[in-house]
């Protein structure tokens, strides 16, 4: 391969890479890498120092060979060597003589976000103990020690973690709170072996009075990390200062993690959040919307909750799209209007409620039977719902109105288009109606949410 060329394809890989990785991994581990020199069958590419090299090999490895093979439509192989005599990162030149003075805490405490409290986490039987177990800790009448909560991705782990920090400062603004996540230890731990720094690193991370460290799941299989962790870890325990964590797993889950770090993470209390139900839903989505200054009505609210998705973050993604739609188009957030812009998310869900479901939830809001729904009566206490659960079918599921026929007592399809039209003429007439009918309809969108 020509030099020029090999160079062509390897800032192809980063342009490629760039669009596939989040930003701040692609800035973090991709864009420092430097091709070095290749032959006809593999490229070199040259790393900051023996971390970097590690941490590509374990993570990044498979996703630039597979780029790469991808273009090139070979497979190449990848070797990493170390730069040598880079300039000194900024870590060292920053922290040279930094000793352990009090900006050193104002520097660790610098990664706790302020917006994060638990004036704004809303509780609920999801998170009840996290919660709980947490203010105890922020509060230092902990008995436990370590704290570890955890729960799956968007469930607010990161949020209690920030909350603790926050509010040990606020009551005693000297407290040294160290917040980070464990990609940020690792990071700073690479800086430190490239650069010599050890011992202020040591000592930066041994002279704190509570830890709190984010995402220790991550720190998995990475074996000299996981030793130096440890070590930071026995001597804040032993010196009887506290300690917290948040994991999407539990330490016998996290793959690669060393029996005496399971041990000590495992000694403490386990507390862990739960996918929230759709009140909490409700809650936090009224409480985001409050700091936000989004005007969202409660009925808005639930029909966002509605949707079969238990991460806040992806939810709150959803009010941040009804805002700008919101403000584009100058148009108050309504159920309706959310339908209209959230739609497609739906639609994935459209297709999971069924019939059945749906007869079930109408039979229990008017206080009929199911099988007189199905049946032939003809009184206005049966048919009306009959009619209801019709149109809900034909908006709700994917199925024709033969279909919908079939599975409500084996009708014809002109009867369910008549009831559709039917209902849908009452709505537009009585506004009472169409509230108890959109009511229903949360019922039976938030039931799906639950099976
Ligand atoms: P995790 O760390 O578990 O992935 P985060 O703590 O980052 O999740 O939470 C994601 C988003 O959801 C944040 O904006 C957070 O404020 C919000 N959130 C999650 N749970 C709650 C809650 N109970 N009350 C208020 N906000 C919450
Ligand atoms: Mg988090």
């Amino acid at each position: 391969m020509g030099v020029f060329w090999v160079k062509k394809v390897f800032d192809q890989v980063r342009a490629e890479l760039k669009k596939q990785l989040e930003s701040r991994d692609f800035e973090r581990w991709i864009k420092p890498l430097e091709l070095q020199s290749s032959t006809k069958n593999a490229l070199t590419v040259q790393v900051p120092n023996i971390f970097f090299k590690t941490w590509i090999n374990d993570n990044y490895d498979a996703d630039l060979k597979r780029v790469l093979s991808e273009i090139t439509g070979r497979n190449i192989e990848l070797l990493y060597t170390i730069k040598k005599g880079g300039p000194a990162s900024s870590f060292s030149r920053l922290n040279a003589n930094y000793g352990l003075e009090p900006s050193a805490f104002s520097e660790l405490n610098s990664g706790l976000n302020g917006k994060y409290t638990f004036s704004n986490f809303v509780v609920g039987g999801c998170n009840q103990l996290a919660h709980a177990a947490s203010l105890a800790l922020a509060n230092r009448t902990a008995s436990y020690n370590p704290l570890f909560i955890y729960g799956g991705s968007g469930l607010g782990k990161t949020h209690l973690l920030y909350a603790i920090g926050n509010m040990l400062l606020s009551q005693d603004s000297g407290h040294r709170v160290a917040f980070l996540s464990s990609e940020k230890f690792l990071n700073e731990m690479n800086e430190a072996i490239s650069n010599e720094s050890m011992s202020y690193f040591r000592q930066k991370y041994r002279n704190i009075d509570t830890l709190l460290v984010d995402d220790i799941h991550f720190i998995g299989g990475k074996e000299r990390a996981q030793e130096e962790f440890l070590y930071t870890f026995n001597a804040l325990y032993e010196a009887d200062k506290r300690l917290a964590f948040t994991s999407d797993k539990i330490p016998k889950q996290i793959p690669g993690l060393e029996k005496r770090l399971r041990s000590r993470l495992e000694g403490g209390l386990f507390a862990d959040i739960a996918p929230p139900d759709q009140e909490t839903k409700i809650n936090i989505l009224s409480e985001k919307a409050k700091e936000k200054k989004i005007g969202l009505s409660e009925e808005a609210a639930a029909y966002v909750a509605s949707h079969n998705e238990s991460n806040i973050r992806v939810l709150e993604g959803l009010l941040a799209r009804l805002k700008a739609f919101s403000d584009l188009k100058k148009e108050p957030i309504t159920v309706k209007m959310a339908q209209r812009v959230l739609g497609q998310f739906l639609e994935t869900e459209k297709k999971q409620i069924t019939v059945d479901q749906i007869l079930r939830l109408t039979a229990g809001f008017f206080n009929v039977k199911i099988s007189d729904l199905k049946s032939g009566k003809k009184q206005r206490a049966v048919a009306a719902p009959r009619q209801v659960s019709m149109y809900l079918s034909r908006k709700l599921t994917s199925l024709s109105t033969i279909e919908i026929g079939q599975r409500i007592g084996g009708r014809d399809h002109s009867t369910v288009i008549h009831a559709d039209k039917k209902v849908k003429g009452l709505l537009k007439q009585d506004r009472v109606f169409a509230r108890i009918l959109s009511e229903l309809e949360q019922a039976v969108l938030s039931s799906v949410n639950k099976t």
